[in-house]
């Protein structure tokens, strides 16, 4: 211990592999991200199907990292979400998009929705109720402006208490999102329970249904299901017009993807998506 307390920084430098050294760099600066300002959110619009018009907009981060550019979620909130940096990292989201939402309501966007993601620890940390209100009242916003997207597999994680948070949550409201559909295990009695009012449809069936597979019969299933529990169905990483098209004719009401609309700064979005309704 002693050795390594002299040449412990040397010692660590060459033997941890130069993807570690990176990621701890990294983490490093991302304690220091939000004070510094590096924090983006990008929008990627939600559409009826099978073109428009706009009914919400998914709000999704991005760090503007002063060396390394603009880097997406999957390059930092593991790490975020590891170190409970995450949760003062998932409040300014909340903020932000709301304060976004409600700069677009004022320019006469009143009917789209805006919607958050969560992850498995801030679903988990007991102040998510209060800091969700805090954010719809520091911006004057309904609770039904705002949408909750919680991946499937965080939703079933510890099942019963999950279902008492989401219960409180569509109390106030807030609409809830039940994200990477089809990725995890639910059961449909739970599925049931849930008080969700939105199911999307998981990237990777979108991807191949056009290939041939099993993934149309998959889609067509969730449709299906999720029809008859009453909730909207977004398909998510539409592409190409084929699937566009596909996904309409199963039956989803809401399509999300590339070929409608990469996510984008707000300035952008609105100069693609902003003519004011008459
Ligand atoms: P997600 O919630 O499933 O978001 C969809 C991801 O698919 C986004 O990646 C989006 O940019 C990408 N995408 C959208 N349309 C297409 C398409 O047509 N093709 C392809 N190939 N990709 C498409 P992104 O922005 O890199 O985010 C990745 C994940 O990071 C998100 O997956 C979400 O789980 C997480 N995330 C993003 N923002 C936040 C946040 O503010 N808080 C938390 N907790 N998680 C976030
Ligand atoms: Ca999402
Ligand atoms: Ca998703
Ligand atoms: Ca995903």
């Amino acid at each position: 211990a002693k050795e390594q307390g002299r040449d412990g920084y040397c010692f660590f430098e060459n033997s941890m592999n130069a993807n570690a050294q990176e990621q701890l760099h990294l983490l490093q600066d991302l304690r220091y991200a939000l004070e510094r300002n590096e924090l983006r959110l990008h929008y990627q619009p939600k559409l009826i199907a099978p073109a428009g018009p706009v009914i919400g907009v998914e709000a999704l981060l991005r760090w503007q990292h002063p060396e390394r550019g603009l880097l997406s979620p999957d390059q930092f909130l593991p790490q975020a979400e590891k170190t409970g940096l995450i949760v003062p990292i998932g409040n300014w989201v909340l903020d932000e998009a709301c304060a976004q939402m409600q700069r677009w309501r004022a320019a006469g966007h009143t009917s789209w929705n805006i919607a958050v993601n969560l992850s498995a620890s801030q679903f988990a940390h007991a102040k998510l109720i209060d800091s969700v209100r805090t954010a719809l009242q520091r911006h004057g916003l309904k609770a039904h402006n705002l949408t909750l997207e919680i991946t499937e597999s965080i939703a079933m994680r510890d099942a019963n208490s999950s279902l008492a948070v989401l219960e409180q949550l569509a109390a106030m409201g807030v609409g809830i999102s039940i994200d990477d559909f089809g990725t995890g295990y639910s059961s449909l009695l739970y599925l049931k329970r849930l008080p969700a009012n939105e199911l999307k449809i998981d990237r990777g069936f979108v991807n191949e249904l056009d290939q041939g597979g099993d993934d149309a019969a998959i889609v067509s299933a969730i449709i299906a299901l999720g029809r008859t529990l009453g909730l909207k169905i977004v398909a998510e990483g539409v592409e190409t017009p084929e699937q566009q098209k596909h996904l309409t004719r199963l039956g989803c009401n809401l399509l999300q993807g590339y070929l409608l609309g990469r996510p984008m700064p707000a300035e952008q979005l609105i100069e693609c998506y902003g003519k004011t309704p008459a």
